[in-house]
């Protein structure tokens, strides 16, 4: 008898860390929801890969900063699978790079705005749709944060550390709340990571430029972030709860 795919819901999984999981995530068994911003080709390309992993995809169009665009998210999952087995709030952007002295009030409202209420949204629903209080069957929560939040990002984005900290903070105390309903939250906290988040932010050189300062000497894969996101979320990390989990090559 071949054993029931499960749902995996994803903010921002059109591209980087996102994409990587929703795509290894479909050869582990799960059917894949996830949001984009903006980029319909990359999301479409995912899709593509999604199945061809084995999963069932849909991708859905959606802000995730807005409280409309995330229930659109946890709707077309619903639609899909039912309740999901695993939510992993992804969606993240580094903002404008400089100092803070430099920052704008429009610089900080754009990290803060998808980087903490962005995931508080998406982790508050995902405990909605889950939890065995609300009927749910349960299931895990990982947050992507970042190893930026224990650096503090001086001179490119105290701002952008900062909100990963936020994040650090909400997966350890959601954590303690929800732990009775069925759910573990954790977060991953990845160091330089190969992605276009950095030429984003016009950082074109940045992964040449700190590679040498990491142990390992080299910038991780979005795969590398991935595998540690899917083992958080299964059951091997059943006892797994409040943990942050450094992907950053001794960083
Ligand atoms: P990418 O820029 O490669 O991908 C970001 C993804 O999030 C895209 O799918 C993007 O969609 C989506 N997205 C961004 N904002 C929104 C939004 N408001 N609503 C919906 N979707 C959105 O980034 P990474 O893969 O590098 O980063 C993923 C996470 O990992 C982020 O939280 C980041 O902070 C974190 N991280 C990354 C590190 C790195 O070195 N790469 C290091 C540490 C942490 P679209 O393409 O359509 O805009």
């Amino acid at each position: 008898m071949t054993e029931a795919r499960k749902g995996l819901v994803i903010s921002g999984g059109s591209r980087g860390i996102g994409a990587a999981t929703a795509i290894a995530g479909a050869a582990a068994g799960y059917d894949v929801c996830f949001s984009f911003a903006s980029d319909q080709d990359a999301a479409d390309r995912v899709a593509a890969a999604i199945e061809a992993a084995g999963g069932r995809a849909t991708a859905v169009k959606a802000d995730m900063t807005d409280e409309s665009g995330v229930a659109e998210l946890f709707a077309a999952a619903d639609a899909m699978f039912g309740a999901p087995s695993a939510v992993v709030v992804n969606a993240g952007i580094s903002g404008r790079v400089g100092r803070l002295a430099d920052a704008t009030v429009a610089d900080l409202r754009n990290v803060f705005d998808t980087n903490i209420l962005g995931a508080f949204l998406v982790a508050r629903a995902g405990v909605r749709a889950m939890s065995t209080e609300r009927g749910g069957p349960g299931g895990a929560i990982v947050i992507v944060s970042s190893r930026a939040a224990a650096l503090g990002g001086a001179g490119e984005w105290v701002h952008y550390a900062a909100s990963k900290g936020a994040t650090d903070t909400l997966a350890i105390g959601l954590a303690r709340e929800v732990a009775h309903e069925g759910i573990r939250v954790n977060a991953v906290r990845p160091g330089l990571i190969d992605t276009e988040i950095h030429a984003r932010a016009g950082l074109v050189d940045r992964l040449e430029r700190v590679a040498p300062n990491i142990p390992m000497k080299r910038a991780g894969d979005p795969q590398e972030v991935a595998a540690s996101i899917l083992w958080l979320a299964s059951d091997a990390a059943s006892y797994v709860t409040g943990a942050l989990l450094d992907v950053s090559g001794g960083r």
